[in-house]
């Protein structure tokens, strides 16, 4: 294998740690070249010790000695500087939010292959970054374990006629079997104390109220060229089935592997080649037994308000995002209970004009916007309501 030289935008974050985890595996195949980072002035002054970049895009002071050979930059420009670095060969695109979305698209126009760990960027503007990666021959490959077994399963990244649906995999959450009158009262650390997966605070609630399944829903749709009834959702709480692909003869093929995000980064990285990782050995007989149930709607409406912002299209998904987002954040802050995240994400949505026609990245970043005015004056009223 070639080296290959890396761009990590989000490298404080869980998936960039986990990235750079990768990438000591494997320091003569794997480069990093451009780091890009917010806040955590320690750790990305570590990082740049121990990575060399040449490149350093950072939102805060660095504790760094001065180097002349490595560039510094800031805000978009240096989020765009690190995208489009001329020897850069993939781009992981790991930052949160909707600061993710221009990165991804200039990359994409300088032909950088993307390993996609955000979800903002493909479920907001998909309309506008699934076309313009296909039009330009450019891979997305999935950082998303969900969506990098499906990638596995299907051999690539285009669902064929041969295809009758995949399958996510979802792990139901904290509170899989926590009946509706509970779920109201459910403490911040409950909902972040994910049984199986290592993530971020946003995704972890996400993934508690099954929101994240429902982004997934719409992300697959833009990364295999899939209508929304040909992608389902089944409940494995066990992790190890990653998603399925089933075909039209009957066959359904899945990928099982240990739930460590390290193993879709990995993939995402050394494609097509696998490259060892000792670490990350399955056990099933240890395991015994896997699960597998319907998701239940009425405890977990967000999957179903996802599905219908996707297949609605236009502006709707950006709308679900923001909304989600600061439903989400007030949640954390103990403002509103677990159930009234989705409440609010739908009633922001019930009152959304939406847009169709010229979907523009401004398009997207209004309607994205005007979702986090509502869902703020919502929460606000919610609050005064107590
Ligand atoms: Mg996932």
């Amino acid at each position: 294998m070639t080296t290959k030289k890396i761009a990590l935008l989000g490298s404080t974050g869980s998936v960039g740690r986990q990235t750079l985890d990768v990438v000591r595996q494997f320091p003569e195949q794997l480069e990093i070249v451009a780091l890009a980072a917010g806040s955590n002035q320690s750790l990305l002054s570590e990082q740049i010790a121990e990575f060399r970049p040449r490149f350093v895009s950072a939102e805060c002071d660095l504790d760094v000695p001065d180097d002349s050979t490595i560039e510094y930059g800031h805000g978009v420009d240096g989020l765009l500087t690190a995208a489009t670095l001329p020897d850069v060969d993939i781009v992981v695109v790991a930052t949160s939010g909707h600061a993710a979305i221009l990165p991804t698209l200039r990359a994409i126009e300088h032909g950088k292959t993307i390993a996609l760990a955000n979800k903002e960027a493909i479920v907001c503007a998909g309309a506008i970054i699934a076309p313009e990666a296909r039009r330009r021959n450019v891979e997305i490959r999935p950082v998303d374990s969900e969506h990098s077994a499906i990638w596995q399963c299907l051999h690539g990244l285009r669902a064929g006629p041969d295809v009758a649906r995949v399958t996510l995999t979802a792990s139901g959450g904290p509170f899989l079997n926590l009946p509706l009158h509970e779920l109201a009262h459910v403490s911040v650390d409950q909902a972040l104390a994910h049984p199986n997966w290592n993530m971020g605070a946003k995704i972890t609630i996400d993934s508690a109220t099954l929101m994240n399944k429902g982004l997934e829903v719409i992300e697959a749709h833009w990364l295999f060229g899939l209508p929304y009834e040909q992608i389902a959702v089944i409940t494995h709480p066990q992790s190890v089935v990653h998603s399925l692909v089933s075909f039209q003869d009957g066959s359904v093929l899945a990928q099982f592997g240990v739930h460590d995000m390290r193993l879709p980064i990995q993939y995402a990285l050394t494609y097509p080649e696998r490259a060892p990782a000792p670490h990350l050995v399955l056990d099933l007989a240890s395991l015994g037994t896997l699960d597998f149930q319907e998701p239940d709607l009425k405890r977990f409406p967000s999957l179903a308000i996802a599905r219908q912002a996707g297949n609605a299209g236009g502006t709707y998904p950006a709308v679900l995002s923001g909304a989600d987002e600061i439903a989400v954040h007030a949640f954390m802050a103990g403002e509103i209970g677990f159930l009234e995240i989705a409440n609010i994400v739908e009633a922001v949505l019930d009152v959304h004009t939406p847009q169709y026609r010229e979907l523009t990245l401004d398009v997207i970043a209004e309607a994205d916007e005007w979702s986090r005015r509502q869902a703020t004056t919502i929460v606000r009223n919610l609050r005064r309501d107590i």
